[in-house]
């Protein structure tokens, strides 16, 4: 426990600390130290406080770091270390009395000042509006807020420049000096000032209200929450508590309600089926179109279609950065790279390439024995070249020795589970050395076999909804039903099931980074419905549910290099 006691109020503030705060200390490339004790009055603290209760319980945005942990700051009660991207804190008062301590807004965890830290304030971001009460520590000095932007941190001013006055102020990335004393009492008295009605309700604000929110960092789940969206992008996330919603939002109540960010399908296929029938032949952007909008009706948000594609679903993925969009976003790895000799993939992957596709797809495998598999010489070549071509390369696999074989050769991502025998140790040491994560695609084997009788699911309403009632009827149909049964490689997959959902535990428990997908998309893999399956049988698998809501959300983001999606947290 670290006891504050206020001592003297000759130095805080001073402007040789280039920390955020009075009480930080700079001590270099690690950022600050607490050093409250011996820097902070009790005046100045207090006036901090009050600030603090000010940005919390008013109807200014929350987006300022203000802070100030006061008297009692007990370790016991901040749990979590400092995350390695903190760049914004809050400074939150607990129920108890003088339990102050920081959360990190980004990313809700909570983080003890007493030790090093990084503490930078995000509440400059380009395009965004910004807040006259602005505090940082160390950015180079060329990137200094312009004065002009910023009046509150001239030095030696207390006044605002006419004009700004209750206004935002526009602000860009930068350093800005420790706030002195008397400009405290400026921020005060302006406050008091602009005190009047509450404003009407911006266009584009939102805050969703009173939900239990999934951020998808890992974080625990945050009751009764405030999520708080500007022009389609997150602005805060938090405990309502601590995060009123801002005066001038729209208001959301979701009470009762859970909110996770959209699910991300690592591995589907878009726009080569209609029906029970696929191919070239019905693609089209049209059918593209139409199943990113089925995917989004069911909460899926992001999908790589990981094979099949044209320029169609290039042409998508180019116009989808925008707040409108009413579909699933949509990343495609072009035409499926085959070939028996190096020359013939490398032509492959040139034509992908010209596509701007963003990833290469291979298939190593031998249909469980009823086709030539792609030699380690050819994938290699892949890869290799893939890779000069700045492209990333995902292999569908089936067996144990492939999928060593593949990471040997620093493929990328491997997009189905090992299915011929347990995972060893070799193979999650290699996956975990070279970073690379693994997609399951349980409901990939459940299409197989599931049809050989009537399903449960189709009596679910949540599948029936959007599922052509022909096509259940030709699923139905006894004839098809005796072809599966009969079918031995239905039989061979059904087992296939069981081994992969083993090594998904395995995996999982190893520490390897799974993300979620369901290569959904092909004939009776429904979009959707499918990524809902996948969820559930990951959970049976022995997942946790977090675990399985992880992989399709911040995980998934991870391993696509996607920094937009994924998680519900600042600028997403
Ligand atoms: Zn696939």
């Amino acid at each position: 426990m670290t006891r504050l006691k206020p001592e003297s109020s000759s130095t805080t503030w001073s402007s040789r600390n280039s920390c955020f705060s009075p009480g930080f200390r700079d001590i270099g490339p690690s950022g600050c130290a607490w050093t409250a004790a011996r820097q902070s009055s009790p005046a100045q603290i207090n006036l901090a406080n009050l600030l603090v209760k000010y940005f919390m319980a008013g109807s200014w945005p929350p987006r300022v770091a203000a802070f100030l942990p006061t008297t009692d700051l007990s370790t016991t009660e901040m749990k979590q270390t400092v995350y390695p991207q903190t760049n914004y804190f809050r400074c939150y008062k607990t129920t108890g009395p003088d339990k102050r301590f920081f959360v990190n807004a980004l990313t809700n965890r909570f983080f003890q000042p007493t030790r090093s830290c990084r503490v930078r304030t995000n509440a400059c971001r380009k395009s965004e509006v910004g807040l006259p009460l602005l505090l940082s520590d160390g950015e180079p000095s060329s990137r200094r807020i312009g004065q002009s932007h910023l009046p509150l941190h001239r030095k030696g001013s207390s006044r605002f420049p006419t004009g700004t006055r209750c206004d935002r102020v526009p602000c860009e990335e930068g350093i800005m000096r420790p706030i002195r004393l008397f400009t405290v009492l400026s921020v005060m008295l302006l406050l008091l000032h602009c005190a009047g009605p509450p404003p009407e309700p911006e266009e584009g604000l939102y805050a969703f209200v009173g939900a239990s929110v999934i951020d998808g960092t890992g974080n625990p789940p945050i009751e009764n929450a405030v999520l708080i969206v500007r022009d389609g992008r997150i602005e805060d996330v938090g405990a309502k508590e601590v995060l009123p919603p801002p005066a001038t939002a729209n208001l959301v109540d979701v009470s009762g309600k859970t909110i996770i960010p959209g699910l991300i399908n690592t591995h589907g296929h878009v726009g080569q089926t209609k029906g029970l029938e696929s191919g070239p032949d019905v693609y089209s952007k049209d059918n593209v179109l139409a199943q990113l909008q089925l995917y989004a009706r069911y909460g899926v948000t992001t999908v790589v279609s990981m094979g099949g594609d044209g320029p169609e679903a290039i042409e998508l993925r180019d116009g989808q950065d925008t707040k409108d969009l009413d579909r699933a976003r949509i990343y495609a790895a072009g035409a499926v790279v085959v070939g028996r000799t190096p020359a013939a993939v490398t032509k492959m992957i040139d034509d992908n390439a010209a596509m701007k596709v963003d990833w290469i797809k291979i298939r190593v495998d031998d249909n469980l024995g009823s086709s030539r598999k792609m030699r380690p010489n050819v994938y290699q070549a892949v890869i290799e070249h893939a890779h000069r071509k700045g492209i990333r390369v995902a292999a569908h696999l089936y067996y144990l020795d492939d999928a060593k074989g593949l990471l040997d050769k620093e493929v990328d991502f491997i997009v189905h589970s090992v299915r011929d025998q347990e995972v060893d140790q070799e193979l999650i040491d290699a996956l975990l050395s070279k970073e690379v994560c693994l997609c399951p695609t349980l409901t990939r084997e459940v299409s197989t076999f599931i049809y050989e009788s009537e399903p449960d699911f189709f009596t679910d309403p949540f599948f029936l909804k959007e599922t052509d009632p022909d096509v259940i009827e030709q699923l139905k149909d006894p004839e098809r039903q005796k072809t599966i049964q009969q079918s031995k490689s239905a039989q061979q997959y059904k087992k296939a099931l069981q081994v992969a959902s083993e090594n998904l535990k395995k995996l999982a428990d190893a520490g390897v980074t799974i993300a979620f997908g369901t290569d959904s998309g092909p004939p009776a893999r429904f979009q959707g419905y499918f990524e809902h399956m996948e969820l559930d049988l990951m959970v049976k698998a022995g997942l946790t549910p977090m675990q399985a809501i992880m992989a399709a959300t911040g995980q998934a983001a991870d391993c696509l290099n996607l920094h937009r999606v994924g998680t519900l947290t600042q600028g997403k």
